[in-house]
């Protein structure tokens, strides 16, 4: 059995934590402690509290900052996890991947590392971790999450179960959820409005074609959400899967925005409001899209007034026994029954459920490698079945035509 410090206490990690205690709970999964620890304690607090009023199961909490090498060392020499489960932000991965070789133990996170002064979204950084890890002797899982993670592992599932070869796959991310807030963003506000906001880039014919944010639009209609405008843009698990699996000639993205949120958007950005380049406030350092986040709502308060579906799939065209085919598969989740299960809303759930799994995996060493890797390296079987047996269960179709689009 065995125990997992998780870091950061934000919507993922309350997820996570509460997937983890259930299996703790049923005595199903390798998991038999937690140790939660974050910035600011009162978050693990809190999280401790419902994790105990739902399944009766005791956490442990600790205060710690990410940032601090010495002190997440510490951290780990004191309690000895098997693993430690990265749900701070992008900008601490690397931090804890140092604490991690210091120590010799095992790590996974939902999103690649970002410094704070470039919105970049690139593996290059952890990929140099992976020599290191691999003389270490340990292993590193990378974007276990839904996109990146559960959007890799369906393709990869695609590739070995319906196809010989992929040609073009389309990620396809539709939130139908409506919070009811003017101006919200359902994961963490400066990492999201980073990345909607960073110009368009999609791998085709073995380079990448850039074009401006939010500039091409196309009309979807997504199951149990509805037709939904949904926006090209870049995501870290285009550069892995092009990397992993070369044959793919085109692969792309794309996130449905509604028409009211884009244009508070604009709005934010033309006032310079979105800026990640310091400004000097009343003497004061500050960077004006932090200071937006301090006053925007907090992803995890959404959950109680979060109503709809998020509908989250991938979409691949390619040949199966010299037959051109289109298959696609994915996810339908609720965020009314993510928030009752966990007290978070669905897009919280959508990450913090494959993070679970990617941990239980790892654990049970049916993920198993020294050094760093992403989803797609490994047999996606295991993953898949565990994705219908702890709250998202997928579904696959094949459609009669590749998409016109
Ligand atoms: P939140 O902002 O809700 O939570 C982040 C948590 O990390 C907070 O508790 C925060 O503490 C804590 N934290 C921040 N800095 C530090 C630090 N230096 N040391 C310790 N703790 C720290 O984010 P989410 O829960 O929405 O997202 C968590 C992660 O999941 C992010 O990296 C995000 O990019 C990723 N994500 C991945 C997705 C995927 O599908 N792959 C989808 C959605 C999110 P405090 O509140 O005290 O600042």
């Amino acid at each position: 059995m065995s125990k997992v410090l998780v870091i950061g206490a934000g919507g993922v990690s309350s997820v996570a934590v509460h997937k983890m205690a259930q299996q703790i709970a049923d005595g199903s999964g390798p998991f038999s402690d937690i140790l939660l620890a974050s910035r600011t304690l009162e978050k693990c607090e809190s999280i401790a509290l419902s994790v105990k009023k739902r399944t009766d199961v005791d956490i442990s909490v600790e205060q710690l900052d990410a940032d601090d090498v010495p002190a997440t060392v510490a951290l780990i020499e004191k309690s000895g996890p098997d693993l430690v489960v990265n749900l701070a932000l992008p900008y601490q991965d690397l931090p804890i991947m140092d604490a991690c070789l210091a120590t010799k133990t095992d790590y996974l996170d939902t999103a690649n590392y970002e410094p704070r002064d470039e919105a970049k979204f690139e593996y290059k950084w952890q990929w140099d971790y992976h020599e290191r890890f691999k003389e270490a002797g340990i292993m590193a899982l990378l974007g276990s999450g839904f996109d990146p993670g559960v959007t890799s592992v369906f393709t990869c599932w695609l590739k070995k179960h319906h196809f010989d070869r992929i040609d073009t796959l389309d990620i396809l991310d539709c939130n139908g959820g409506d919070h009811g807030q003017h101006f919200a963003t359902n994961f963490n506000p400066e990492i999201n409005i980073r990345e909607i906001t960073a110009p368009a880039r999609h791998w085709e014919d073995g380079q990448w074609v850039e074009t401006p944010a939010l500039s091409h639009k196309q009309a979807f209609d997504f199951e149990e959400v509805g037709e939904k405008n949904m926006y090209l843009m870049y995501h870290e698990e285009i550069e892995s899967l092009k990397t992993h699996i070369p044959e793919i000639r085109r692969i792309r993205f794309w996130m449905t925005f509604g028409d009211a949120y884009l244009t508070h958007l604009e709005v934010l950005q033309n006032v310079g409001m979105t800026s990640i380049e310091e400004i000097e406030y009343q003497g004061k350092k500050i960077v004006p899209l932090q200071f937006l986040k301090a006053v925007l709502p907090e992803p995890a308060s959404l959950g109680e007034t979060t109503k709809g579906k998020t509908n989250i799939g991938v979409i691949a065209t390619g040949v199966k026994n010299g037959e051109q085919k289109t298959v696609y598969v994915k996810n339908i989740c609720s965020h009314e029954a993510a928030f009752q299960e966990t007290g978070n809303q669905g897009v919280s759930y959508t990450t913090g459920v494959p993070a679970m799994i990617g941990s239980a995996l790892m654990l049970s060493n049916k993920w198993r490698g020294d050094g760093v890797f992403n989803m797609e390296q490994f047999d996606p079987d295991p993953f898949m079945d565990m994705l219908n047996a702890h709250g998202l269960p997928w579904k696959v179709e094949q459609l009669d035509a590749p998409l016109d689009f």
